[in-house]
């Protein structure tokens, strides 16, 4: 993944996350901090590191120097002892003959105070006798500084460098031993040189006296530094005692003319000492150039040494060399590295130890506010049953956990209130809205009975009217019909036929005007009421209808179930009935079945009356025709029907309180029920006026 995903990703967690932000918080100042504090513990262990090995190098230094003059003062202490011998005063003043026996005595001298060089002087500084030269300087040597003190009274040592012809001068043999093969080496002063022929001395001068202390002469005498291993030794052996280093470490001590060293135990190979190399131009600027005292790291001949160089001067303060103490500065410095790499490493485990505690315990307070945000998004995607559950911790966010859980428990419960009432609502607009519609049902059928009853009673009037004023005129007709018959006798037998004709039709006219009368005025026609057996007045009808029957194929099934009598007037049941068997058979002219079934009205285990039915295979009646056919007038036989029947029929049974409802779907026939009650309920429809019919419609 890129760098630039990542940072997304991260600041993404961390604008989402509060646990993110916070771990952020605790956890940037140990990122930050840690870093910083290694570096300064590793800036402040390495300077203390240095200071330490720079304190060290100068104590070693200090020592050093002391010994090396312990050892200068120790060689004028034995030039001194020599000077003060009883024997070499007795040769004083030096006879001529004494020479060779003083010379002799001084090489015993020499030998035994373990001086290179040593020479008798006369007070004015020349020499009177020599320890091994047989030809001794012939300048006098006051000039030297040891030896000008010694002439002034007093025994004095110096360091002084010599020339070659000097070191000739002396001892040839103190030559040769001086001398030493330069060694080229690498960042030193460049040198054209290929010997170093000149030498380092320790020097010194005691004044020889009489018995009575008067002075004499001077003795003079020395060590050659040159090569001189056994300083180098012991000094190393001083500072740097068996088990002062670590272990690898080893100590290094170094005596220099100018920059050459002259004396050394540091070694360039195979064991071979380092005599003839020379230091680098950075310290010999430093030490020789402005007299300071190196204390630090530098390379030597093969490695990094801590190292102390300091000036050496001569009896006229002038630099002519240098002594050096070094230690190698590797084993410190692996063990400043192991000392600091496990710093560290404590460090590290430490602070990822403390991190990942951080991020485990963070975790475990912020589980519950994990968990809430969690369960928040369940909810919000519809789960509401989701729960936070039981959390382990027992502080303010377990406990607003547990609280959580509470609320969300109370809001599912009033939402669940929330939804009845809204159920309950709906079903209460509900059922409103259907007594609503009922009763605009009501209102609507109760507008159109009004229109209807307001149309019937129009008609009704103007039927009753019509019909008295054309009963009339056709009793006139058949009166002065059966007057023309009984006139012409057999006169009219040509018209009998007419005659005939003329009587039926106006004997019908008479009969529809009947009707009309009785559909118009209903009560003028109701005869008296009685107990009436429904099955007999069915036969009685069958029986009154059978011969319609005859000529169209029609069975007749009966089912005689009712076993309550009616209270009706029995013509006026015959008529209904009849009405209804006559429709059934028109409407079966290619013939079928005829059903009639009488069963008893049951209602809430009450008996009620009686159920009529009349059943037809017929061509049946359409949807459309359902609602018209108890309209007065309604018919679909065009000519032979009068519409006036089934509207006539109900009008009757609703008189008694009872209904005629109809069942029928086209091609299979129609079935007619003819409800009526024990006993006439005359006040049923109070509110419905004459012509006001109420009919229910079953299956439309
Ligand atoms: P009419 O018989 O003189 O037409 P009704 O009032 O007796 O008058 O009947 C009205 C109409 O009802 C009939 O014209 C007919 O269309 C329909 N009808 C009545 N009874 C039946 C039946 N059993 N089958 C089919 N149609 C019927």
């Amino acid at each position: 993944m890129s760098a630039c995903r990542l940072r997304e990703r991260l600041t993404a967690r961390l604008r989402s996350s509060v646990r993110a932000k916070l771990l952020a918080l605790v956890l940037a100042p140990l990122a930050v901090g840690v870093p910083i504090l290694l570096g300064l513990v590793w800036t402040w262990g390495t300077q203390a590191y240095e200071r330490l090995l720079t304190y060290k190098i100068s104590s070693d230094m200090v020592t050093a120097h002391e010994y090396f003059d312990r050892v200068r003062i120790g060689v004028g202490h034995e030039v001194q002892a020599a000077a003060e011998s009883h024997r070499l005063a007795l040769h004083l003043p030096l006879r001529a003959s004494a020479e060779v026996e003083l010379s002799a005595l001084l090489a015993n001298l020499a030998v035994a105070r373990g001086l290179d060089f040593l020479h008798l002087l006369d007070r004015d500084g020349r020499v009177l006798a020599s320890a091994h030269n047989e030809f001794p300087p012939a300048l006098p040597r006051a000039a030297w500084p040891a030896v000008a003190a010694a002439l002034a009274g007093d025994a004095h040592t110096t360091v002084e460098r010599l020339t070659a012809g000097q070191l000739e001068e002396i001892d040839p043999a103190l030559r040769r031993r001086a001398r030493l093969d330069l060694v080229p080496t690498r960042a030193a002063a460049p040198d054209p040189r290929s010997v170093e022929d000149r030498g380092l001395i320790f020097h010194a001068a005691a004044p020889v006296r009489d018995a009575q202390g008067r002075p004499l002469g001077v003795l003079e005498g020395g060590v050659l530094l040159n090569g001189n291993l056994d300083i180098v030794d012991r000094i190393n052996a001083i500072v740097y005692r068996e088990g002062s280093l670590p272990l690898g470490s080893r100590g290094t001590a170094t005596l220099f003319l100018d920059d050459v060293r002259i004396a050394t135990n540091v070694h360039l190979f195979e064991g071979r000492r380092a005599l003839g190399t020379r230091v680098s131009q950075a310290v010999r600027d430093y030490v020789l150039g402005r007299g300071e005292t190196w204390l630090g790291t530098a390379f030597v001949v093969n490695d990094d040494y801590v190292s102390g160089y300091e000036p050496v001067a001569d009896g006229r303060g002038e630099r002519v060399g240098m002594l050096y103490v070094g230690f190698l500065e590797q084993p410190f410095r692996s063990a400043l590295h192991l000392a600091l790499g496990a710093l560290f490493l404590v460090f590290i485990v430490l602070s990822g130890w403390g991190t990942v505690l951080s991020l485990r315990w963070a975790r475990s307070v912020f589980q519950p506010i994990e968990r809430m945000n969690a369960v928040i998004q369940r909810v919000e995607r519809g789960e509401a049953a989701a729960r936070v559950g039981e959390v382990a911790s027992r502080d303010e966010l377990g406990r607003l956990a547990g609280e959580f859980d509470h609320l969300l428990d109370t809001l599912a419960a009033k939402r669940e209130e929330l939804q009845r009432w809204a159920e309950e609502l709906d079903a209460k607009v509900a059922e409103r809205t259907r007594e609503l519609s009922e009763a605009n049902e009501h209102l609507r059928r109760a507008q159109q009975q009004l229109v209807m009853s307001e149309k019937l009673a129009a008609i009704g009037e103007l039927t009753a009217g019509v019909a008295h004023e054309i009963n009339n005129p056709v009793a006139v007709i058949q009166g002065n019909l059966d007057v023309l018959r009984d006139v012409l006798g057999e006169a009219a037998g040509p018209v009998r036929g007419e005659i005939r004709l003329i009587h039926q039709q106006a004997d019908r006219i008479r009969q529809i005007v009947t009707k009309l009368l009785q559909f118009a005025r209903p009560g003028d026609f109701a005869g008296y009421v009685e107990e009436v057996d429904v099955n007999a007045v069915l036969a009685d009808c069958l029986l009154l209808t059978r011969h319609n029957m005859e000529k169209r194929r029609i069975e007749i099934e009966r089912r005689k179930h009712a076993s309550l009598p009616v209270e009706i007037n029995r013509s006026e049941l015959q008529q209904v009935l009849i009405n209804l068997i006559v429709n059934a058979i028109q409407a079966m002219p290619q013939g079928g079945t005829l059903t009639l079934v009488s069963e008893n009205w049951v209602e809430h285990d009450l008996p009620l009356g009686v159920v009529l039915r009349v059943r037809d295979t017929g061509q049946g009646i359409a949807p459309e025709n359902l609602s018209s056919i108890f309209d007065p007038f309604f018919t679909t036989k065009k000519g032979s029907g009068t519409g006036l029947g089934l509207s006539i029929s109900y009008t009757i049974v609703e008189r008694y309180g009872g209904r005629i409802t109809v069942d029928s779907r086209p091609g299979e026939g129609a079935e007619f029920a003819v409800w009526l009650r024990r006993e006439p309920l005359y006040d049923a429809a109070p509110e419905a006026p004459r012509f006001m019919r109420r009919w229910d419609i079953a299956g439309a």
